[in-house]
């Protein structure tokens, strides 16, 4: 039977909690979204026909502080989908510590079939409907698939002429220009790159000759490239929907970055200062480039690409999980039996978040960071949480992503139990 990405979060719910003394009551209480809501939005198509679009919105925990959490625009979105991301982006803020529950939301479109004003329309009114559903100390939405600071600032603007204020803290992921921060849009790559860094560190690894390979060259997968790139880690592989390409001394990153901006496609260019050739490089599916000698494999593309028909032949020492999802829980045990080490997405992926938050903190207080600053506190985050479930994984002889639901659960059961679980009640009787 096939698995959800819903089974899979409760599976590694349900192992994290045994390795706490937290109440029962607090995986029963994590495992049930708080609230979750459904709206049909009209569209009047430019042609002046009427379109309705399905669209959702769930607020799974708020235990830590309000929700949140993004929202994506695709054909495949459903309630089923939207509430196990919730469910992640719980586990997500807690795992950086950031007074965040977590949600999602999304619509259920072909966003690439509208114009750019039925989009417009789209974006606004679904904030008309959910306008009650959310807000900066309730419920704060972000972009994720195929929305961005465009749509962010369209909705925020909708947002605050319902309210008849400006409340740009409402959503994050805006237009610097509307009450966004600098250095959100590197943010998730940079939150990797961090951890890459650090589990460096860990085992002594020399960029020079540390070969990585990723798959996904877009907003993500470009920002781990490039810093990787530059701190002088050999890129030998990239990849995007069309295909991989492969050159076992590495890419130049810059270039690949311009080339896919100028054509929309990865080629094999390799610049030395100005003068920028056609390389020769091989070029491999997508399921290869996973299966790559490699010592670091990162998935920055989509969820269940390493599952239990590939794990036994993944090759890699290292995978740091970009993409949310890319490893099934199957293949989890697969690749735990082969000693791969993997840095889990709630870590890994978690700069994103991170920075939103940065923005919201901004937004309140009506002062704007330096991007040195945003980098820093960034770094700081990332780094603390990587030592603690990295030393936490060593204590408790568990891979790290046990570690890292572990650390959150401990987070957000401290909380639960702070206001009173079973054990407690029972015992006051
Ligand atoms: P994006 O749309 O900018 O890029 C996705 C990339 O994946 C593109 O290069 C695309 O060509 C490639 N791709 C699509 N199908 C592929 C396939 N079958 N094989 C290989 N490559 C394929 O998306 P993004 O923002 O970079 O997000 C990538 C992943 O990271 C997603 O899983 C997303 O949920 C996760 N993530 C992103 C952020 C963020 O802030 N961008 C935050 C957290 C998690």
């Amino acid at each position: 039977m096939k698995t959800t990405l819903f089974d899979d979060a409760m599976r590694r719910l349900n192992t994290a909690m045994k390795y706490t003394d937290l109440d029962d009551e607090v995986a029963l209480r994590v495992g049930t979204p708080k609230s979750c809501l459904e709206v049909s939005v009209p569209v009047r198509r430019d042609d002046g026909s009427l379109d309705f679009f399905r669209g959702y919105r769930v607020r799974h925990d708020d235990t830590r502080g309000p929700t949140k959490g993004g929202l994506r625009y695709h054909p495949s979105v459903s309630l089923d989908e939207v509430k196990s991301l919730a469910f992640w982006m719980t586990f997500k803020c807690a795992v950086v510590g950031i007074p965040y529950g977590g949600a999602k939301g999304g619509i259920s479109v072909d966003a690439k079939s509208l114009s750019p004003m039925e989009l417009e329309r789209l974006s606004r009114g679904f904030i008309r409907l959910v306008a009650d559903f959310i807000g900066p100390d309730v419920d704060i939405p972000a972009p994720d698939m195929y929305t961005n600071e465009r749509i962010m600032g369209w909705m925020m603007d909708e947002y605050s002429t319902i309210r008849r204020q400006h409340v740009p803290a409402v959503i994050t992921g805006k237009p610097v220009s509307m009450g966004g921060s600098v250095g959100r849009s590197d943010a998730t790559g940079r939150g990797a790159y961090y951890c890459i860094r650090e589990l460096a560190k860990k085992h002594d690894l020399d960029p020079a000759s540390t070969t990585v390979a990723i798959q996904g060259f877009g907003n993500a997968g470009q920002h781990v490239a490039r810093l990787l790139h530059k701190d002088g880690y050999r890129i030998v592989a990239i990849s995007d929907s069309q295909g991989a390409i492969y050159r076992p001394e590495g890419f130049d990153i810059p270039s690949l970055i311009r080339t896919k901006e100028e054509t929309r496609h990865v080629q094999a260019v390799y610049c030395d200062g100005a003068l920028c050739t056609s390389i020769d490089a091989d070029t491999l599916t997508n399921e290869e480039l996973l299966e790559l000698d490699v010592d670091i494999l990162v998935p920055a593309a989509l969820e269940n690409q390493i599952t239990e028909e590939n794990a036994e032949r993944i090759k890699a020492k290292y995978i740091v999980e970009v993409a949310n999802g890319p490893i099934t829980s199957a293949a989890d045990e697969i690749l735990n039996a082969n000693e791969i080490e993997v840095v889990p997405d709630i870590l890994a992926n978690a700069g994103g978040v991170t920075v939103s938050y940065f923005e919201w903190l901004q937004n309140r207080s009506g002062e704007y960071w330096e991007l040195q600053t945003v980098h820093k506190k960034l770094q700081t985050i990332m780094s603390r949480e990587f030592k603690r479930i990295y030393d936490l994984h060593l204590e408790i002889k568990t891979d790290m992503r046990t570690a890292a639901y572990v650390h959150a659960i401990k987070r957000i059961g401290e909380t639960m139990e702070a206001k009173g679980t079973c054990s407690y009640f029972s015992k006051s009787k």
